[in-house]
């Protein structure tokens, strides 16, 4: 299960925080390489192949495992000489996650375009700044795994490419939508956003 447990069963704890031995284990968090010397924290893991732990960054944890970080710090996870950072930072890690989540708005929404270094992923042009672009959101594959990537679209190009095959918004409910993600936008916005956009059905 790891790569590197010289220690016998029976003394494994429950979590352990050290800092990585190697550069060959991966965060279970965010699926990234740990680098040797950072701080990395161990979930236990019994399983029908043996025991061993399943590493994460400990920031990351600090963000979506915070009932095992509060566990591991209880017990003082760690050997007396190592430097963890205060359960006060690590909480405040989640904090600011959390927070960013909330604010995070999903496509479709619209918005001006803050520079004209972006470009239509529909008709491949460019799109000028200041002028209004809606994020859509395509579906790319790897694999198996399916994802939406959001991509910018002028309002002109928007009912066609919630036609195409890959687009991953529906054109039923699309206005109300946009009109809900883009809070931000007055009235005279929507109104002038929706005429460039046109005729949807
Ligand atoms: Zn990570
Ligand atoms: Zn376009």
């Amino acid at each position: 299960m790891t790569e590197e447990t010289p220690e016998t069963e029976e003394q494994l704890a429950p979590y352990k925080i050290e800092e990585a031995r190697s550069s060959r284990s991966r965060c279970r968090t965010c699926r990234r390489k740990i680098d040797k010397g950072k701080l990395r924290l161990g979930v236990l893991l019994e399983g029908p192949y043996g025991t061993g732990y399943l590493w994460h960054h400990l920031t990351c944890a600090a963000k979506r495992r915070a009932d095992d970080v509060e566990a591991a710090y209880e017990e003082r996870a760690w050997e007396p000489d190592l430097e963890v950072p205060p359960i006060e930072e690590l909480r405040k890690l989640r904090e600011k996650a959390e927070e960013a989540k909330k604010n995070k708005i999903d496509p479709p929404y619209a918005e001006r375009a803050p520079s004209d270094r972006s470009k239509c992923k529909h008709c491949d042009e460019k799109i000028e700044k200041g002028a209004y672009r809606v994020v859509l959101l395509r579906e790319i594959r790897f694999g198996n795994q399916v994802r939406g990537m959001p991509i910018n679209v002028h309002p002109r190009c928007v009912a066609a490419e919630l036609r195409a095959e890959d687009c991953l918004v529906e054109l039923e409910g699309f206005e109300e939508a946009v009109r809900t993600n883009t809070p931000n936008f007055g009235d005279e916005d929507a109104v002038e956003l929706f005429a460039q956009i046109g005729e949807l059905e």
